[in-house]
């Protein structure tokens, strides 16, 4: 048995790339494989190219492409190279298919979808596995005419003999016969290329060293192998990484949630986050959970890639995100929240409240930004209580106390401390326990009764504000 040599020749420069196709938004699977290629390159010092494969453009939409090149910007995964549209490389598919048909490594089939019906009826009424059965290769059509009515498409004409092998960087040593794989269709009868074989002239022409994709690739592989043999170029590694799957275990989909990478940024996660979640889906480095971007780009070598597939779990995800705010800076912070906070109506300065110390008090606890923002537009909005929370914790008791508390503080020098220390005075001449100031204090400010430390929050308002807000109820 031969085996046709996969071996890659050992290029100096590791090239990967990263080609979606553009029927949809960039999505979390397609996100990880760019991510995987882009890590892989920086680790090598060596170049990531972008390719979109707009070939089917039945499905293929300039809003798509863009999606795409938004969420590559929103995680940072700057391409080297590109964004090639193979749409720009039809005369170059056209050229290479030619040189094919002109030296025997490809031909013309002249197959009705008729007759390859037939051809698979007989196969399976045989038992036999329907392929094509190579009756238009040059050494089987001696002497017949091709017929003048049928626009005929292009075959590959794949080794009949042997076995492709290549070391998968993921799952290790794969093997196909070649008996298993058909004549591949190349071009169709109106001259255009098919997908695989546009995918082997740009690998090949973009001097790719490294393929990484998803593992719904395995099967092109081969043909792949194959053809870039023929061409006499050099072949690839190929690595093909395992599912995303759902917490239930099914491939990952909308009904698990967003699949959007661009949601994700709707929904106020962190770039960065996203970033470390998506690298730990199918790929380990010991124990490590968090990790900036440089590490990874430093570990990322192509081993500790996860055999099976993993799974998506959001709350480890918005754990992680939470983690991430509390390292982000709070001016950082006050930059991203702005936007969320323009949206809510609110407007930090008509108040004259800092946005950064607000984020700071409200971090930790917040899973996201859309959480860190209507913490912070909670400051800001003054909404009305409930009438029945109102009832309920604004007891004479603590009306009056806070009437007090108004008229202590509406002279005091407007800090942290020394409106601590107004609270507690009040607290110990009243006779309250602290809920009974803290609960109805933060309901009249706030319009409702949990926000982070009360003198930490009433900090954040201008003093007049909170006086203002306190004398509306008491
Ligand atoms: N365009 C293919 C896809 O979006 C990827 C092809 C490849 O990586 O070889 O699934």
């Amino acid at each position: 048995m031969t085996s046709t040599p996969t071996a890659p020749s050992t290029p100096s420069v590791v090239r990967t790339r990263f080609a979606p196709s553009p029927t949809g938004f960039l999505h979390i699977g397609g996100a990880r494989t760019a991510l995987f290629s882009w890590a892989y390159a920086r680790h090598f010092g060596g170049e990531f190219v972008l390719r979109i494969e707009d070939t089917d453009v039945e499905r293929s939409t300039p809003e798509a492409v863009e999606a795409i090149l938004q969420g590559m910007a929103w995680l940072d995964l700057a391409h080297d190279e590109g964004p090639y549209y193979q749409m720009r490389r039809m005369d170059r598919y056209r050229e290479v298919i030619g040189q094919m048909l002109a030296d025997g490594r490809a031909y013309h089939c002249y197959c009705t979808p008729a007759e390859l019906d037939a051809m698979r009826e007989a196969q399976r009424a045989q038992g036999l596995k329907p392929r094509y059965d190579g009756r238009w290769r040059p050494e089987n059509a001696v002497g017949r005419t091709p017929p003048a009515d049928v626009r005929p498409v292009v075959r590959f004409r794949n080794p009949v003999d042997g076995s492709v092998t290549w070391n998968d960087l993921v799952k290790g040593p794969i093997t196909f016969a070649n008996a298993e794989l058909d004549d591949l269709i190349i071009a169709r009868s109106d001259g255009t290329p098919t997908y695989n074989f546009c995918v082997v002239v740009d690998d090949w022409d973009m001097r790719i060293t490294h393929v990484i994709r998803g593992d719904d690739h395995v099967n092109n592989t081969p043909r792949q192998i194959n053809i870039l043999a023929a061409l006499g170029a050099a072949v690839p590694a190929y690595g093909h990484v395992p599912m995303i799957h759902g917490p239930d275990g099914q491939k990952l989909s909308k009904r698990h949630g967003a699949v959007s990478v661009m949601q994700y940024d709707d929904d106020g996660y962190l770039p960065e986050a996203i970033i470390n979640y998506l690298a730990r889906l199918g790929w380990s480095h010991g124990d490590d959970e968090i990790f900036s971007r440089e590490q990874l780009v430093a570990w990322f070598d192509g081993s500790h890639l996860s055999h099976s597939p993993s799974q998506f779990d959001v709350e480890k995800l918005k754990w992680l995100n939470n983690q991430y705010l509390r390292q982000c800076a709070d001016a950082d912070l006050a930059a991203r929240v702005a936007p969320r906070l323009a949206r809510r109506g609110v407007d930090p300065a008509a108040l004259g409240v800092d946005v950064a110390a607000a984020c700071a008090l409200f971090k930790d606890r917040a899973q996201t930004l859309e959480e860190l923002a209507d913490g912070v537009a909670m400051l800001l909005a003054s909404p009305e209580p409930s009438p029945q929370d109102l009832a309920t914790h604004l007891q004479p008791v603590s009306r009056q106390a806070l009437a007090d508390f108004a008229d202590a503080i509406a002279s005091i020098d407007w800090q942290r401390d020394a409106i601590n220390a107004a609270i507690k005075a009040t607290v110990a001449a009243h006779k309250l326990k602290m809920p009974q100031f803290g609960l109805p204090a933060r309901l009249v400010v706030f319009g409702r009764t949990q926000t982070p430390s009360i003198d930490a929050v009433l900090a954040l308002l201008p003093r007049d504000e909170v006086v203002a807000r306190i004398r509306r109820h008491v």
